[in-house]
């Protein structure tokens, strides 16, 4: 089941949730930021371990203190113009999210939309990518969340997931 939801992710009750990280792993602002505050600073302590992570690839850490057991950070792509390799490299997050997520056996996991705050990806062409991906792993989550921060994001993952695209 994919569901699509306008929530602040740091509070779902998933196995896993994702975070949309930049390449030192350190926190940052946005969704980053929101999840470092309320796992507290053991997350930070755990993540100074993991050495970074590259654009399109995925790292996993306890959730701490959130309800979350896991949290999934990923590193999107910085939106550049669209001819820089941004679809492949998130779409990469996505499917190692999801990598990760299975070999830990992971059966419920909320997404943010990865790029599309600070990086600057376009919402719609980003909901597109994590649509397609989702859909491939969908029967083998008991859930896949779609978490949204604003009605307009929800609709337009809505409208996707509505639609055969
Ligand atoms: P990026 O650097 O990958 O663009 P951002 O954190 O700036 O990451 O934004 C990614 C998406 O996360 C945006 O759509 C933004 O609205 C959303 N977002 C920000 N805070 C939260 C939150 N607490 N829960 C869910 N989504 C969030």
């Amino acid at each position: 089941m994919i569901d699509v939801i306008n929530q602040d992710i740091t509070t779902l009750e998933v196995d896993a949730i994702v975070n949309a990280a930049n390449q030192t792993l350190l926190g940052g602002g946005g969704v980053d930021g929101a999840i470092h505050r309320a796992a507290g600073p053991e997350l930070l302590e755990f993540c100074r371990h993991l050495g970074g992570c590259p654009v399109g690839e995925a790292r996993i850490s306890p959730g701490f203190r959130l309800s979350a057991n896991w949290v999934i950070h990923t590193v999107g792509p910085v939106w550049r113009g669209g001819h820089e390799g941004e679809a492949a490299l998130l779409e990469n997050c996505y499917e190692n999210s999801f990598r990760l997520a299975i070999e830990h056996r992971i059966r419920s996991i909320a997404f943010p939309a990865i790029s599309t705050g600070v990086y600057g990806y376009p919402f719609g062409k980003a909901a597109f990518i994590a649509v397609s991906v989702m859909r491939r792993y969908e029967a083998r989550f008991e859930r896949i969340v779609a978490c949204c921060f604003s009605r307009a994001d929800a609709e337009c993952y809505g409208e996707l997931l509505a639609s055969d695209a």
